[in-house]
């Protein structure tokens, strides 16, 4: 039932206007209970009952009415009126007469009439007002008395049951407190229904929008609007829609790439062991040709899948590294030794400065991978008579750098930024005289170095070669 936000706000709002209505009534019943006010009223109503009689009266006694006249007429005012009349003794102040049929005032004194309003006593200087306990019984009274001008022997008292703390409540504060609620009640359902509104609609357009993604449309970007946590959802949202749609994007872009870069070699491989089959490749040449052009194809796509699995291995987080301290003065020695037969056939000098430095803690083979595939690379990319320089070196970082520096054709600057990116090839055309890669040998080689905690920089120029420079944080802490 109260699942909903206005419902929940409207139940809080009426909850706190309940608690603070019924404090505010506390606090008037506390003020109608101890305070004096309750008598003013009816105190007032008493002295105007008073001076409104006293003409009457006055008429009787001129007229040479006798007391008998006088306690008629105050009967019958009495029962006009709806109040007790008395007639006391000015000086004795001893009831002489009651106009209430029990008469069980008469002979009574009139003492101690406390005025607790003292706003009315001042008003009424002459006249003697204010609560009465009867003596015998007990009953409380408002009693409101002045001498009669000409008959000042005798004090006339009008007389009446004071209210209750209750009736007072009812009579002045009940209404109005009822009103307050009712007003305070109609304005916190307008303001439950604008601020759940407020709030509401941003998030059923958020959870529409979220609909959307899960139904695979991830092209979502919702308006900002409502209080600043919804905004910042809605914020959230939008950035987190854009990485999915961005994400979805480049695995499409992975899935064609994976797809081209192994149906090329297919095709070849087919196409030529086709030939091979119906005999067009009959020459032992031709079958030389198409042999080792199958073998060239079979040999790139197992380097592909390869390169796929180390790349899956490294997203799923299976990729384990051994990690032991390697000497980078070695391993460095090694992959050169590995690519010298290779640089040899392309006329290309390799030269080394490999001073020894503190070991790096990692795995070997996978260091082997970066450097070889960072020199493979300088080679594939360095012309005839080129050179190619492995550097070493130990900072004072902590931190062990290998440079790898060509004077090949060198990457433009608008590809640097890109190489190292999944698939990213700097104009495939100028790759074409080696065996083609796909653009995922850098991805790896900066996946794995920074699987051991290092990083790896870039610099080139074109026509003047390139500079890979790798960082490895020392074993030493
Ligand atoms: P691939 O595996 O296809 O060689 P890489 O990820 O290793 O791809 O390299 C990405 C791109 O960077 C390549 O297309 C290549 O043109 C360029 N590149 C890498 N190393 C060098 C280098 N030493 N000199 C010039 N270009 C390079």
């Amino acid at each position: 039932m109260f699942q909903r936000l206005h419902s929940r706000l409207l139940l809080s709002y009426g909850f706190v206007i309940v608690t603070a209505l019924l404090i505010v009534a506390l606090a008037l019943f506390a003020f109608a209970a101890l305070s004096g006010a309750r008598y003013l009223q009816p105190l007032q109503q008493l002295a105007s009952i008073s001076s409104s009689a006293r003409y009457e009266l006055l008429r009787v006694v001129q007229s040479g009415g006798g007391l008998r006249d006088l306690a008629l007429t105050l009967q019958q005012t009495a029962v006009d009126q709806n109040v007790r009349i008395l007639i006391a003794n000015t000086n004795s102040r001893e009831i002489i007469y009651d106009s209430d049929p029990s008469q069980n005032w008469l002979g009574i004194t009139v003492q101690n009439v406390n005025t607790p309003t003292r706003l009315f006593s001042a008003a009424q200087t002459n006249a003697i007002s204010g609560l009465f306990e009867h003596p015998e019984n007990g009953s409380r009274w408002l009693l409101y008395g002045e001498p009669l001008a000409n008959l000042n022997r005798f004090v006339i008292f009008y007389a009446q049951r004071p209210p209750t703390p209750l009736s007072f409540f009812r009579e002045y504060f009940f209404r109005p407190l009822w009103g307050a609620g009712i007003i305070a009640f109609s304005l916190s359902i307008l303001l439950a229904f604008w601020i759940s509104g407020s709030v509401a609609r941003p998030l059923q357009q958020l959870a529409q929008a979220a609909e959307a993604v899960a139904q695979g449309d991830y092209a979502q970007q919702v308006t900002l609007a409502g209080p600043q946590e919804v905004r910042q959802v809605a914020s959230s949202f939008n950035s987190m829609a854009a990485q999915v749609s961005q994400s979805q994007q480049v695995q499409r872009d992975f899935v064609a790439n994976v797809s081209h870069d192994l149906k090329t070699p297919l095709t070849a491989i087919t196409g030529w062991s086709q030939a091979l089959l119906d005999g067009t490749a009959s020459s032992a040449a031709a079958q030389q040709r198409a042999a080792s052009i199958i073998y060239n194809e079979a040999e790139r796509m197992a380097r592909l899948v390869a390169q796929l699995l180390d790349l899956a291995r490294i997203e799923s987080g299976q990729m384990t590294l051994a990690q032991t301290a390697v000497d980078l003065r070695q391993l460095l020695t090694d992959v050169q030794a590995s690519l010298a037969l290779q640089a040899r056939e392309q006329g290309i000098q390799v030269t080394a400065v490999l001073p020894s430095v503190p070991p790096v803690i990692g795995d070997p083979d996978r260091l082997t991978q970066v450097f070889t595939n960072l020199v493979d690379n300088a080679l594939k990319h360095t012309e005839r008579n080129g050179r190619v320089h492995i550097q070493l070196h130990h900072d004072d970082a902590k931190e062990i750098v290998v440079q790898v520096q060509d004077n090949g054709n060198g990457i433009p600057a608008a590809d640097l930024a890109r190489i190292f990116e999944r698939f990213y090839q700097v104009d495939k055309s100028r790759t074409q005289q080696f065996p083609r890669g796909a653009g995922l040998g850098l991805a790896i080689v900066r996946e794995l170095v920074e699987l051991h905690h290092g990083r790896i920089q870039a610099h080139s120029e074109v026509g003047k070669g390139s500079l890979f420079t790798v960082y490895l944080p020392t074993g030493e802490r």
